[in-house]
């Protein structure tokens, strides 16, 4: 398959030398070569944090000279006529035979990095991703199977022999079994895998019955590669083959390996703790920059903050709150499921009534809880606003124009919106858990040093006596909180960070693969 109008130059299929027990593939350019598999990348197509990672990050190492390239299935909605159609099909191993897929290829906006789209309408052409809200369609295995298979015949149709291969959550986990058993002693099998976590709450499970589909043999399907207690689990699967295994906190790593958040894979992820990083996930810089973000009132920068005055002002005439300066104004963002805790925060929330604060919500997900915040609303209209819906601009004038950030999650991968906030200078009130506990350093009252403020419990208790925490330092020791502010707002969230690290990964899961650095 080539390109009609070949945009970026393909590089030749390289050498390959067998020897005995592993194939070496000599390196085209001296550029280690990635090849990154993702079921969604933000722009094209998002549905979660996935698609977020999966659509800077790869920027950012091709940045390194690192030479990435991402794949995704072309879902309905992705502007196709942009695309560059590659000639020919790709023919993919399916248990029932070959299927025939098309490949379209676009560019991350902004760089000249290669997206290649596989296009097979009878499982892409659909209007939700992975199923309808609260659903998952019934071929899902099917479906991600083909993109995982898929993507390894792109490679080596294309001529990219990649020195790693890098699979993202269940979707596509067999793509670190399929380098160790299908392409067993061909090109591919050089390639070092990463398996990266973004959610373990959703594994991969299927019916054992359903292992023909994956078009390996029953074989496999036993404790050591897919079955899990009585059901095949793909990202057990993925645990087991992968080289490197990641998610994206360092505190996450740790605690997925415990039974308290490991959702049934604890034991599996223990047992390749030795191989399981956590790397902190960045955030969009640019995006998320008060001093140059047009959804807010007035710009500012960690050097003079004044502007965040004249944010809050705006949001509380917007909320149409008291338009009080001196009042603390308390933010709340995210997803309404139990993940976030925000059952626990309800709880929480007339206690909190009781001072003389500003709180606004703003989410959507579980019918009971937008139920529930809606009647609060409605109830303390005093002081509480509860906005139920997703609205990117709303979150972008609370991040600036709140004081504190409310994060009492249950667990929590990475996390962004305690990123965005301390970035706002809106100092971050989080449980201690997850990327939170990596990304926000907790309030010392004798020196004034930390970012925000830290909870263990997750009870109401907990959160009402660390929102009083907050709110007594704001009144009895505001250069603390000035301070806190400033500091927060210089962390360093940038993806520059976490792409050296991936980068490092990278070249360990070549080493490991071939037994020698990559050169
Ligand atoms: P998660 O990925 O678990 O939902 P994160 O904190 O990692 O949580 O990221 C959530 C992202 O979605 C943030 O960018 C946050 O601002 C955004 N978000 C969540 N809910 C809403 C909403 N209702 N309106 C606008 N943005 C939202």
């Amino acid at each position: 398959m080539a390109a009609r109008t070949p945009a970026a130059p393909t590089p030749a299929i390289p050498a390959t030398t067998v020897s005995a027990d592993r194939i070496t593939v000599q390196s085209g350019d001296g550029r280690l070569k990635v090849l990154f598999v993702a079921s969604e990348v933000a722009p094209f197509r998002k549905t979660g944090g996935l698609a977020d990672v999966a659509g800077v990050l790869p920027r950012a190492l091709r940045q390194r000279g690192i030479d990435i390239r991402v794949v995704m299935p072309l879902y309905q909605g992705i502007q196709w006529n942009n695309l560059e159609q590659l000639d020919g099909t790709l023919a993919v191993p399916m248990y029932f035979g070959h299927a025939r897929a098309g490949v379209r290829m676009g560019r991350l906006p902004g760089t000249d990095l290669p997206v290649y789209f596989i296009e097979y309408n009878r499982f892409f052409d659909r209007p939700y991703v992975y199923g309808p809200p609260g659903q998952a369609y019934s071929d899902n295995l099917e479906r991600f199977a083909f993109l995982s298979r898929a993507s390894l015949e792109l490679c080596k149709t294309i001529g990219f022999i990649p020195d790693v291969i890098h699979a993202n959550d269940w979707q596509t986990a067999l793509v670190p079994v399929y380098v160790n058993t299908v392409e067993w002693s061909k090109p591919l099998h050089g390639a070092g895998t990463v398996f990266t976590i973004h959610n373990l709450a959703y594994q991969g499970n299927f019916e054992s019955g359903a292992m023909f589909i994956t078009g390996l043999g029953f074989e496999h399907y036993n404790p050591y590669e897919f079955e899990h207690f009585g059901d095949m689990n793909l990202m057990k699967a993925a645990i087991r083959h992968a080289n490197l295994l990641s998610t994206v906190s360092p505190t996450y790593a740790r605690e997925i390996q415990t039974s308290g958040y490991g959702f049934g894979l604890d034991g599996e992820l223990a047992l390749r703790g030795h191989d399981l990083r956590g790397v902190l996930n960045g955030i969009d810089t640019r995006d998320w920059d008060p001093a140059h973000d047009p959804n807010i009132a007035a710009p500012y920068n960690a050097a003079d903050f004044s502007a965040k005055a004249t944010c809050k002002a705006a949001l509380q005439q917007q909320l149409g709150l008291a338009l009080r300066p001196k009042v603390p104004l308390f933010g709340v963002v995210g997803r309404l499921t139990a993940q976030k805790g925000f059952d626990v925060l309800a709880h929480a929330l007339e206690r909190i009534f009781h001072w003389d604060v500003q709180i606004v919500l703003l989410g959507n997900g579980d019918h009971e809880a937008e139920a529930f915040f809606r009647y609060l609303a409605s109830r303390r209209s005093d002081k509480f606003r509860a906005f139920i819906g997703f609205d990117e601009g709303l979150a972008h004038r609370i991040e600036a124009g709140s004081d504190f950030l409310l994060m009492p999650s249950r667990f929590e991968p990475c996390g962004l919106n305690q990123m965005y906030s301390q970035r706002y200078g809106t100092l971050p009130i989080v449980r201690g858990t997850g990327g939170l506990l990596d990304t926000v350093v907790n309030y010392d009252q004798a020196t004034g040093n930390g970012t925000g403020f830290i909870f263990w419990d997750l009870n109401p208790g907990a959160i009402v006596d660390t929102v009083g925490w907050a709110l007594s330092t704001y009144i009895d020791r505001p250069a603390h909180i000035t301070a806190m502010r400033k500091r927060a707002m210089e962390q360093d969230f940038s993806w520059d960070r976490a792409a050296a690290a991936y980068e490092q990964l990278y070249r360990e899961a070549f080493k490991i693969r071939r037994g020698q650095e990559f050169k």
